[in-house]
């Protein structure tokens, strides 16, 4: 454990490991599996997880916290109680894994705690929800963008520059409906909002799921953001943790339901890849 001077809270256990959170807003994963993602999978294998929440806020909430989205396989790290990833010194599931990788000490979230610890603490968010300073505040540097890819990984990159540790997190909105991104000439015509559900919810008479036109959409969506990831990924030092999940799913008229913020098995199964940018393998 190296030495830090953060203050009577410091206690990460390995202050010294970088981490990148990125999530993909509202990517299913079965989205992820049908996309053609080249760069992710060169680096990890992307399993099936739940989430920690139905909409963007809570899971957020939940994962700036440590509780990633929890996969059902006994994996280490893909599923926090087999080890966990982050988490908060003395709360909650703590206890459950006996202690986590990167275990920090605070009264408000594990980015604080992270920042208490040495961290540089710098995020980027796509969605509405991140002009929440409850979402934001615990970030040292953190920039609202919209949809903007490219923005999200410059900005990152820029603040990272020569520092280490740090935690980084980037919210991508290119997979949240209506699913645009940058050069996408196609516009889909789908409304998956949960407003477009009729209560009590009506099976759609047209195609859902994978049938629906929004379902190709989104891995549209999906593909472009992988071609993104070299750019982020080379920028950022090689022993970088990496986590790429989803903070929820999307309904594309399953039973009825559309969109994200009921708790539907399409909005709360993600997908979720944990890993090291040099490829070596996370102690947990
Ligand atoms: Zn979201």
């Amino acid at each position: 454990m190296s030495e830090n001077t953060a203050g009577p809270d410091a206690s990460a256990t390995s202050p010294e490991t970088n981490l990148l959170l990125v999530t993909y807003d509202s990517c299913r994963y079965d989205v992820l599996q049908d996309a053609r993602t080249p760069v992710l999978d060169s680096f990890a294998e992307v399993l099936p997880a739940q989430a920690p929440g139905n909409f963007t806020f809570p899971s957020h909430q939940a994962m700036f916290a440590g509780i990633l989205p929890n996969a059902g396989s006994a994996r280490p790290l893909y599923n926090r109680f087999c080890g966990q990833l982050l988490g908060l010194v003395g709360v909650g599931e703590m206890q459950v894994s006996g202690g986590a990788v990167l275990g920090v000490a605070s009264a408000w979230n594990a980015v604080d705690g992270l920042g208490r610890a040495g961290y540089k603490t710098v995020g980027t968010g796509a969605m509405n929800w991140f002009r929440q300073e409850s979402l934001t505040s615990c970030f040292q540097s953190f920039r609202f963008t919209g949809t903007a890819a490219d923005e999200q990984i410059g900005f990152v990159l820029e603040e990272t520059s020569g520092v280490a540790p740090f935690f980084a997190f980037i919210n991508f909105g290119e997979t949240h409906a209506p699913y645009d991104f940058a050069g996408k000439a196609e516009q889909c015509s789908v409304d998956t909002r949960a407003r477009a559900i009729s209560w009590p919810p009506q099976q759609a008479s047209g195609a859902v799921g994978r049938d629906n036109e929004a379902y190709s959409h989104q891995v549209a969506a999906a593909e472009f953001l992988d071609t993104r990831l070299p750019r982020l990924f080379a920028g950022l030092p090689a022993d970088t943790i990496v986590v790429v999940c989803a903070d929820h799913g999307e309904c594309f008229g399953e039973d009825g339901y559309w969109g994200h913020g009921i708790n539907h098995p399409k909005v709360l199964e993600v997908p979720l890849a944990i890993f090291r940018l040099d490829g070596r393998a996370i102690a947990a």
